[in-house]
């Protein structure tokens, strides 16, 4: 780690090249919910970055939710050292749309293998929110 990601006058982990108060910290500490569909993925693998759980499970489509979710994803988090996000492509997901979809590919390390997710996932208007439905997830691994 060259940086301690909590450390608000660096650069945002999900490599907006903008300061994290400024880019993912607002939507993450509750304060300015995510505009955009995109804005609300890059907090949310911010958050995976930072072992944001709670604002994970809040960010997440309410019929979506499982009751060991926040179990499994501590243990998901622990062990995963996430190494980059990039965004392909996105599909509406405006501030005035009600569904979006984003393409993106993380860059990550476990202890078993470095690997990149490549995850389409889609993102809905839940009252004036954007939360994370589903994703269609594939796994390609590194040598
Ligand atoms: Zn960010």
């Amino acid at each position: 780690m060259l940086h301690d990601p909590k450390d608000t006058t660096l650069t945002c982990p999900c490599g907006s090249n903008k300061p994290f108060s400024f880019c993912c910290e607002p939507a993450i500490e509750g304060h300015k919910p995510a505009s955009t569909a995109e804005a609300l993925m890059r907090s949310r693998y911010t958050a995976f970055v930072l072992g944001a759980v709670d604002y994970l499970i809040n960010s997440t489509a309410a019929e979506q939710r499982h009751p060991d979710d926040a179990a499994l994803m501590s243990e998901q988090i622990k062990a995963t050292t996430w190494l980059g996000l990039k965004i392909l492509n996105t599909e509406a997901g405006q501030a005035d749309d009600e569904e979006g979809v984003v393409e993106f590919m993380a860059h990550f390390e476990t202890a078993e293998q470095k690997a990149d997710l490549h995850e389409r996932s889609y993102f809905r208007k839940q009252g004036h929110h954007w939360v994370y439905v589903d994703g269609e997830v594939d796994i390609i691994k590194q040598e």
